[in-house]
């Protein structure tokens, strides 16, 4: 009998011998940085209700209208299987109240990821993405913490000459302004325009300019940072000032707008030299707004999602050495008392992730000590490590032990070898 052999879906591939072991390897050396960030895994549903896509990222993103893979079930419900990470986290964050068990928790997720795109180079309908969400802190060292997470799996794994590219969207004060008058720049050029464009104008004019067709039309465009508020113009300072700190370059990019609504202030994507059209390595940013989009309280959050078949596919062009995975060696939990302290903090915490210590990213120095002690402990921390007054006019560092409280004040290059002993 002659029948015809059954083939993979269009846009899918199968992953078998040495290209299941490459992906692992990446996997295993991102869990190890997620273990050095006391980033904790989260593992969501891969279909969730269609509504929670379009209400997160927008009704008219390419994603959302053209890319999810949708069906019905027996009930009449609408599900898609899910084109993205975010919105489950968040869904799960908000269904189970968890902004009452305060206000700082870190996840990260590994799995396929769908959307029905047209399968290219780099491009598949099912691919795989790590990421992160950190949900909590406003400060701008959380977004330079998920830059700096991201960065550290890439490098680690072998894929290190990446180019990384920051903008600010700005907030909900700063941008209407925007807004009205890109709308008017566009409202000018309609006739050049897609029809896509045009009727996404109105819903977000951001979109046009993130449109493939459309976005190098637009270079004259007015650009958001020109109208960025003090509060969101200096967060947007320090968070280039702390990944510049830590030794990674950025490029500031204007243009760099993200097509997805949820964005608020930081946006990043990392590019590969190495691929072709399909060159974004992995992209992120702040979302001040989404919980509460979904029905839960204020709760700023920040994250990335990475793709892995780009990143395999890079590291196997350059075939770079990926970093050897040694143990983790013990909690730290660092606190800045005073905000000119911070800096110091936040290049203490990276020293110590890289001597192999697992240290959450730190918290606002307005929140009183004696909160962010009893954080470290249900952290599970065993040392806090507090640098205020004191400690920064003596070059010094408070190290803690949180089992026998017992305190002394180390000079500051000695931390990591006194943690040691
Ligand atoms: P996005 O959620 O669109 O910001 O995507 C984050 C990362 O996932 C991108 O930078 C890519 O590396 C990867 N990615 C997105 N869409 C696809 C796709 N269709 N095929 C392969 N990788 C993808």
């Amino acid at each position: 009998m002659d029948f015809l052999i059954i083939q993979a879906p269009k846009g899918t591939r199968d992953l078998a011998g040495a290209d299941v072991q490459e992906f692992s390897r990446l996997e295993e050396i991102a869990r190890h940085v997620f273990a050095l960030f006391d980033f904790q895994e989260i593992r969501t549903p891969i279909f969730e209700a269609a509504e929670l896509f379009s209400r997160s990222l927008g009704e008219t993103t390419d994603v959302v209208e053209k890319e999810m893979f949708q069906f019905e079930d027996r009930g009449e419900r609408v599900y898609a299987l899910r084109p993205e990470g975010t919105a489950g986290v968040v869904r799960y964050f908000v269904e189970n109240n968890l902004a009452v068990k305060g206000d700082h928790h870190r996840f990260y997720y590994q799995g396929p990821m769908f959307r029905a795109e047209r399968p290219q180079a780099g491009r598949y309908r099912q691919f795989l993405q790590i990421g992160s969400e950190l949900f909590g802190p406003l400060e701008a060292t959380a977004d330079a913490d998920t830059v700096l997470l991201l960065c550290e799996i890439l490098q680690r794994y072998g894929v290190g000459d990446f180019s990384l590219h920051v903008n600010s969207l700005g907030c909900k004060a700063c941008r209407p302004k925007h807004r009205e008058q890109l709308l008017a720049y566009l409202k000018k050029r309609e006739k050049e325009l897609t029809e896509d464009s045009r009727r996404r104008m109105a819903a977000n004019p951001l979109r046009v300019l993130d449109s493939k067709v459309d976005g190098p039309k637009l270079k004259d465009a007015p650009a958001m940072r020109d109208f960025l508020c003090p509060e969101c113009a200096a967060h947007n300072r320090q968070c280039l000032s702390l990944v510049r700190l830590a030794g990674v370059p950025i490029e500031e990019n204007p243009k760099l707008v993200r097509g997805l609504d949820y964005y608020t202030r930081t946006v990043f994507e990392i590019v590969s030299p190495h691929l072709g059209a399909q060159n974004a390595l992995a992209a992120g940013g702040r979302y001040d707004d989404l919980v509460e989009l979904l029905g839960g309280p204020s709760m700023p959050a920040v994250g990335f999602a990475l793709g892995e078949d780009r990143v395999v596919e890079s590291h196997l062009k350059v075939k770079a050495a990926s970093a050897a995975l040694g143990p983790v060696k013990g909690k730290a939990f660092v606190i800045a008392m005073l905000e000119e302290a911070v800096d110091d903090v936040f290049s203490l915490a990276q020293a110590l992730r890289k001597a192999g210590f697992s240290v959450p990213p730190i918290l606002s120095a307005k929140k009183k000590l004696k909160n962010q002690l009893s954080l470290a402990s249900d952290f599970g921390a065993a040392w806090a490590l507090i640098v205020g007054e004191d400690e920064l006019k003596n070059k010094t560092v408070s190290v803690k032990n949180l089992k026998t409280r017992e305190q002394v004040a180390v000079p500051k290059d000695d931390v990591i070898h006194h943690l040691l002993k």
